[in-house]
């Protein structure tokens, strides 16, 4: 059973249309359960029905026109109730509607099972017999584990199609929305550009080819490079390798000649498709069908095929130097997309961006809020490689993509523009306004940083103070750990900026998504293993670097704070504190006129909320990360949009430890910050203010949009909020009565969460 379920989904994903892909379900599983009928059902939401789409056993002048209404027959009651229905003669349920045209009359036992992806279901797959008996429990299981395997492939193959303005059954369809996680706030329309990594055949989007021919020649000119490079490597090894290990680069350069591959990406390019994308179709293509065979030995060439055309594609890539054009309305697209690739698109024609991996809280997205792009994170179901050229919308504020967008759609997402450029036009009055709430209780709004231009925009929002310096940023852009000396510049030029105004500078912080090219950690559970504090006190010779070029860096401005990221406990703060004195001394030694800056931790684990109180006697400052403390105390991993519906920061539990956390932090007397993305949300920077947060940092995009709502609401107003809520055991009853006080408060429609389109 397990190898036929195998050979079958290998099989279903290697089609290269969502029909193939059904035909080839309908015909193997007649085959392996050894029935009359096989048929799948989709549904297709702009008919409201479920249509025929294949079957082995039926009429086949039925399939494709043959459909039954949402909640009509059997079909209907099975992808209702999202549950199997097993019946030994199906005419005598009360559910059965008899199709004619399809001759089912003779087939009496019946069992669909409903396809399911991410809990909504795509149709049903039927198997009927003549006889009246009911599927025993095998048969039963072997379907419903078979859907649940295709579910995803013929969601994707459903996707593909509505990328090209196609519904299931062929009808002509636009707006279609693909769901995600919000990344960045804002509504974006334009252009895709796909952007992939260097050398990943999986990667490479469909281009068109500038100029046919000269394409052609391009390729063959690669191709020419690596037969080559494999003669020389065939001659190189003569006597060096057994013979049969030799003769795998004869099989190479057999595979490379005008008949095999080469003839087949020259046959895609001539079809209008560039040379890198070409190659990857054919690559793609054959990688699938080797990995299919059931043979061990010639499954395994489906690695010397990726091999051989990693070959190619390193030349195509390396000889051309494609420039990417990028429109006036960009959105960017990746399957994961990189901080360092935000930064290659100019600036101002990158309208918005689109990750398919990722969530909210990965570390891309809150560069994405930062720069303030419409962002949707984690659109899983996107066919992003298809994607290339064609017109999207993205919005950020409900976390979705809509490809094909029709006219009307397109004028209502204008709109919301439009009001989205009045709304930050209206908030430019702000900036030189203090932050106070309507009866003037003063609240400090901070910014988090991580490039220099991030530090421009702060100041030009009017950020009183920067309460996080995301250190490992300047790290991560860098292909070595940069000197001391290095460091000192880069830091200097952060607290010059910002002085008077303090600089809250974060101890390295790498570990987890982020990790360096030039000191990668690969860990099983990177959350939890070696990261922040952890690594740098391993490493004290990295963590002394950095706290004496921070140290230096302040000389003569002495606005400098140390933060520490990542404590769970005690002795690493005392160690961190030894490590910092003594840079201190050794610079004080070297004669240096240095001032030992405050230094605080940072609240990132659940342990570390019960410990406020022991922690804060060891420091100057306590400082919420509320990223890191939402997902550790919920358990749900930041980057992954599988579970980013669960990832709320409007959680009781988190609320009720920020509140215990400013609790003993004040008890100890010491200042309490938080500098988690969940500052920059204008409801939850109300219940902050409310929670008695002395300073809430954020990025510099959320500060006008907090201010605003800060100053439209009273503290009492803003307590009394917080008391109801804090009574309250569900994070989404929780958002909506913060979103009615913004609402009663006349806060703009854009600034609440629970905005409609
Ligand atoms: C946090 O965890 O809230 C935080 C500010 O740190 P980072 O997002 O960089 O992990
Ligand atoms: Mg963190």
């Amino acid at each position: 059973m397990l190898e036929q379920l195998r050979v079958i989904v290998q099989e279903v994903n290697a089609a290269k249309d969502l029909q193939s892909a059904l035909d080839i379900i309908v015909h193997r599983v007649r085959e392996s359960l050894k029935t009359q009928v096989c048929s799948v059902y989709l549904l297709d939401s702009d008919l409201n029905s479920h249509v025929l789409m294949a079957s082995e056993g039926l009429r086949k002048e039925s399939v494709g026109h043959v459909s039954l209404e949402v909640g009509e027959g059997l079909v209907g009651l099975v992808a209702k109730h999202a549950e199997p229905i097993n019946l030994r003669d199906a005419s005598l349920h009360p559910s059965f509607h008899y199709l004619q045209e399809t001759g089912e009359e003779d087939f009496h036992a019946f069992l669909g099972v409903p396809i399911i992806h991410h809990r909504s279901v795509l149709g049903v797959l039927v198997v009927q017999h003549e006889e009246k008996r009911r599927f025993d429990e095998g048969e039963e299981a072997f379907l419903i584990t078979l859907s649940a395997q295709l579910a995803g492939v013929i969601a994707h193959a459903e996707a593909t199609g509505a990328i090209e303005g196609m519904s299931p059954s062929g009808q002509k369809t636009s707006d279609t929305a693909f769901p995600g996680v919000s990344g960045s706030s804002g509504v974006a329309i334009g252009q895709v550009v796909v952007i992939f990594p260097p050398a990943d055949l999986s990667q490479i989007p469909n281009r068109r080819a500038r100029d046919i021919d000269q394409e052609i020649e391009f390729f063959n000119t690669c191709l020419e490079s690596v037969r080559t490079d494999m003669k020389d490597i065939h001659d190189r090894l003569a006597g060096h390798v057994a013979e049969e290990e030799r003769q795998l680069f004869d099989v190479y350069l057999h595979m490379l000649d005008d008949d095999a591959l080469g003839n087949e990406v020259v046959a895609r390019i001539k079809l209008g498709n560039w040379a890198q994308g070409s190659l990857a179709y054919v690559a793609n293509e054959h990688v699938r069908t080797f990995e299919m065979m059931n043979d061990a030995y010639l499954s395994e060439r489906s690695v010397d095929i990726k091999d051989l055309c990693s070959r190619v594609l390193f030349y195509l890539q390396q000889k051309e130097s494609v420039v990417t054009e990028y429109g006036e309305n960009t959105i960017l697209v990746s399957e994961e997309l990189t901080p360092s690739m935000l930064v290659e698109v100019p600036k101002e024609k990158l309208k918005g961006l689109i990750s398919v991996k990722g969530s909210g809280n990965s570390h891309v997205a809150i560069l994405a809020r930062t720069m303030g792009i419409p962002t949707v994170m984690g659109a899983l179901d996107l066919p992003f490689n298809k994607l290339e050229g064609k017109e999207v919308i993205v919005d950020g504020y409900k976390g979705e993509v809509i490809t094909n967008p029709s006219d009307q759609l397109r004028i209502r997402f204008q709109n919301t523009i439009e009001e989205q450029n009045q709304l930050i036009a209206g908030l430019e009055g702000l900036k030189d306004l203090p932050c106070e709430t309507a009866d003037k209780h003063r609240v400090s709004l901070w910014v988090n940083t991580g490039l220099m231009t991030d530090v421009m925009q702060s100041l030009d929002q009017g950020a009183e103070g920067i309460g996080l310096f995301r250190t490992e940023v300047p790290f991560l852009l860098s292909e070595r750990f940069p000197s001391e000396h290095e460091q000192t510049e880069i830091y200097r030029e952060q607290l010059q900026a910002f002085a008077p105004k303090i600089v809250t500078m974060r101890t390295l912080d790498i570990g987890g998504d982020k990790s360096l090219s030039y000191f990668p950690i690969n860990e099983e559970n990177p959350f939890l293993g070696w990261r922040g504090i952890r690594v740098t006190l391993d490493h004290p010779e990295i963590f002394m670097a950095q706290v004496r070029a921070m140290l230096r860096a302040s000389i003569g401005l002495e606005n400098l704070q140390i933060m520490l990221p990542m404590i769970s406990n005690i002795h690493e703060v005392n160690s961190a504190n030894q490590l910092i004195k003594k840079a201190y001394r050794e610079l004080i030694q070297e004669g240096h006129n240095v001032k030992f800056p405050p230094v605080g931790v940072m609240i990132e684990l659940p342990a570390a909320v019960y410990q406020t109180q022991a922690l804060a006697k060891l420091v100057d400052f306590i400082s919420v990360g509320s990223n890191d403390l939402t997902q550790y105390l919920l358990a749900v991993d930041r980057n992954n949009p599988r579970v980013a519906n669960l990832y709320t920061a409007f959680h009781p539990a988190v609320l009720a430890a920020l509140q215990q956390v400013v609790v003993l932090a004040q008890a100890e007397g010491k200042t309490v910050s938080i500098c988690g993305e969940m500052a920059g949300d204008p409801g939850a920077a109300v219940l902050l203010v409310a929670m008695g947060f002395d300073v809430l940092s954020m990025n510099a995009s959320s500060l006008l949009k907090v201010k605003s709502v800060i100053r439209s609401i009273s503290l009492d107003a803003a307590q009394d909020l917080l008391d109801q809520v804090m009574q309250m055991d569900d994070a989404q009853m929780i958002r909506s009565a913060v979103d009615l006080t913004l609402y009663n408060a006349g806060v703009d429609r854009l600034l609440r969460s629970s905005r409609t389109n």
